[in-house]
């Protein structure tokens, strides 16, 4: 078999076979396929598609790329929760220690930002110390230790998709599908969780802007799930502005313990408490929804979910001083204010760019494996629909790089947002839910 037949292959639309597909993620797994190869497939099946059944094989040899995690020693319903990439979406930091404030085990594994989109691992990194590659023995132990753990693609789970997901990120082929359901779903069922809770979302940020398309994703992983018995719940909700009001590593860290300590952005605690809501539903048939939400909003008021985080970062080696005092962290060198050129009111016009920008700030990768800064990123003054005054700050952009760049960066943020004359119509953070 050669790779540049099975790209030919799909180029033409056709569908790989299930050999086929294992020669494809072996050859991704080992390094025996070139990384031009892979890209050029990648490239043909962002514009091709798959077809489901292909879909469900590519995903299967995705898992068999690695080991499946034997999660049995967990004892409980074990929850996992997966966005599809978003800008300024730390839920997981939040989600995570109110699922197990709830009962529940919250089993992640998470990964590092793709493409302008946060990766949970690069926000974990920023706190010193902090262990996220861990052994499955450990990853168990805290588990049930803390109830809540997060590890990075480590060992030997799902390698393809590690493989992958690194070279889409650079080669402009992130917003397939079907390479987005097969490397979320790969990664959520070689985990083995009970429950796995997805966040799909939709808007200028995300890698799918329209809800035709993010219902499309919602059911190509729920598909998958079905092929492989899991009890899988979509939610789709709005990323066409930013969650809450960080974006880059450290300040979203920031922003998690904020909201923990209950005093962080009201759309970040509301997607927080409808995952945890939703999650308590699938893991006991006699709650109502209405009624799961208000013990998930009095178990947030509590504060236990702040003790929950502290246990899982001191589980995890991070340094408990640093979250205490985490307004105190480091920040970036400069701190440049964009302001407003009119009165009027606030909207994101285009909230990719702004994850754009917050990349090019230092919070991401513009290459493959680059180092991105901690520090950076953009903090959001005011809010979507704010009424605003002319020269009122509305964005704060955090960065290391040279003065030299500062013009070009101020530019760039004066495309993401509009002064407009009548306030903008308030889009509701869930559009659905798909059970
Ligand atoms: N998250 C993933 O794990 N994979 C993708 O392809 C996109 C988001």
């Amino acid at each position: 078999m050669y790779m540049l037949d099975l790209i030919h292959k799909k180029k033409q639309g056709l569908a790989l076979n299930e050999k086929e597909l294992e020669f494809l993620v072996q050859g991704i797994t080992d390094g025996s396929i070139p990384d031009y190869q892979i890209t050029a497939w990648a490239m043909a099946v962002y514009f091709q598609r798959m077809s489901d059944e292909e879909l469900v094989a590519f995903t299967k040899a995705v898992i068999n790329s690695g080991q499946t995690l034997d999660l049995s020693k967990i004892k409980g319903i074990k929850v996992d929760k997966h966005s599809t990439g978003g800008i300024g979406d730390k839920t997981s930091l939040v989600f995570g220690p109110l699922a197990a404030s709830l009962g529940l085990k919250v089993t992640k594994m998470a990964g590092r930002g793709l493409g302008v989109t946060g990766g949970t691992i690069d926000k974990l990194s920023t706190i010193p110390n902090f262990k996220y590659e861990l052994s499955v023995t450990e990853f168990v132990k805290d588990v049930n230790k803390v109830g809540f753990s997060i590890t990075s693609q480590t060992g030997n789970l799902v390698p393809a998709d590690k493989k992958l997901y690194a070279l889409r990120d650079v080669s402009d082929t992130v917003n397939s599908l079907e390479l987005i359901a097969a490397s979320v779903m790969s990664k959520k069922i070689a985990m083995g969780a009970d429950i796995i809770l997805l966040d799909v979302k939709c808007g200028s940020g995300a890698f799918v802007s329209d809800i035709k398309e993010a219902r499309e994703l919602a059911n190509l992983m729920i598909k998958i799930g079905k092929a492989f018995n899991k009890k899988v719940i979509a939610v789709i909700s709005d990323m066409n502005k930013p969650l809450g009001k960080t974006i880059g590593n450290s300040l979203e860290v920031q922003e998690a313990v904020a909201s923990l300590n209950n005093q962080g952005p009201e759309d970040l605690k509301e997607l927080s408490v409808s995952l945890a809501a939703l999650a308590l539903v699938a893991s006991n048939k006699k709650l109502k929804l209405k009624q799961a939400k208000l013990e998930a909003i009095k178990m947030f008021d509590s504060l236990k979910p702040l003790s929950v985080f502290y246990d899982f970062i001191v589980a995890q080696g991070g340094d408990l001083e640093y979250i205490k005092n985490i307004n105190s962290a480091k920040s970036a060198k400069y701190i440049i204010p964009i302001k407003a050129t009119r009165d009027g009111y606030l909207s994101f016009t285009d909230n990719y760019l702004l994850g754009e920008l917050s990349n090019v700030l230092g919070a991401g990768r513009l290459v493959k494996d680059a180092k991105i800064d901690p520090t950076a990123g953009i903090v959001l003054k005011q809010v979507e629909g704010d009424k605003i005054k002319k020269n009122q700050i509305i964005l704060e952009l955090h960065t290391n790089k040279i003065k030299s760049q500062h013009k070009q960066f101020q530019a760039m943020a004066l495309e993401t947002f509009s002064i407009l004359a009548k306030k903008p119509k308030l889009k509701s953070l869930i559009f659905e839910i798909i059970m």
